[in-house]
């Protein structure tokens, strides 16, 4: 694959609801391998972005290429899909599987699948998480940190019978929330862990700035349906600029208002 092929290349890409506009003419590229934060207000957008790039939504207008070929949504059927992996804000683990099932889930369909290769797979992204010792525990039986681990797990494995897998996207919806500071510390770390191992790139949607600041080079700011601002993440620890400052001062004057949120 060239180099000069971008992960991402997003052009005047617009979402609306029925008659409500949510993102308006988006335009992002994203190299290969890159690690970029995209922050916001609540219902700016940013899971609306990250759902368009899985090929879960369909835009209203405009064009998204994903590793050099344009996104088919909502193709199930697609020969070969794009490596499009979404952590989710909820973990969304099958309660009434183990953890060891639940990661190995997507490589059982069809069963075609040997369950030697399936089990080794699983074991070995259990071990990367931190959770090889829970695999026949069930979810409701982990803590919320741990729960999130699985779905990280999850995402580590591929898809074997995926061609494209060398650079997945990897796509994660708010992964911190409503955790304490050494469990965020722990998914921290393994954001970029898990995008390294997989030699991908990723887009982490949070609001917690020690999350922003230890998994991304880059951060895009979302409000009113544009990009407000981009920079890497050291302008963005030191950027004046209203939308940034308030985002990180949480301050309720600037910009950006409080009925928005
Ligand atoms: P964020 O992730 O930034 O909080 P979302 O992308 O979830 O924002 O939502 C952006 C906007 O789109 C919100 O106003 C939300 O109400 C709206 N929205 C999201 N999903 C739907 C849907 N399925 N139907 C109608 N409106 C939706
Ligand atoms: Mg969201």
């Amino acid at each position: 694959m060239a180099q000069h092929i971008a992960a991402v290349e997003m052009q005047s890409l617009s979402m609306q609801w029925e008659k409500f506009p949510v993102l308006n003419r988006l335009n992002l590229t994203m190299r290969l391998g890159e690690r970029l934060a995209i922050v916001g207000p609540s219902g700016s957008g940013k899971s609306t972005i990250l759902r368009l790039l899985a090929g879960l939504l369909l835009p209203t207008s405009g064009e998204l290429q994903l590793f050099g070929e344009k996104q088919d949504f909502l193709r199930l059927d697609q020969i070969n899909p794009p490596d499009v992996r979404l952590v989710f804000q909820n973990p969304a683990l099958l309660g009434s599987l183990t953890v060891e099932e639940n990661v190995g889930f997507l490589l059982q369909r069809g069963g075609k699948v040997d369950q030697e290769i399936v089990h080794r797979k699983v074991m070995a992204a259990l071990e990367e998480v931190g959770l090889y010792d829970v695999s026949n525990k069930l979810p409701g039986q982990l803590s919320g940190g741990m729960q999130k681990r699985v779905s990280f797990a999850r995402a580590l494995i591929n898809e074997p019978y995926k061609e494209k897998s060398a650079m997945p996207l990897l796509l994660y919806d708010e992964p911190t929330a409503g955790l304490d500071p050494v469990a965020c510390t722990r998914i921290e770390d393994l954001i970029v862990k898990t995008t390294k191992l997989a030699c991908g790139c990723s887009i982490v949607v949070s609001h917690v700035l020690s999350t922003i600041e230890r998994t991304a080079e880059r951060v895009l700011m979302l409000y009113g349906g544009r990009f407000q601002w981009g920079g890497t993440i050291q302008e963005f620890k030191e950027s004046k600029n209203p939308f940034v400052k308030q985002f990180r001062t949480g301050s309720l004057q600037g910009p950006m208002q409080p009925a928005d949120h």
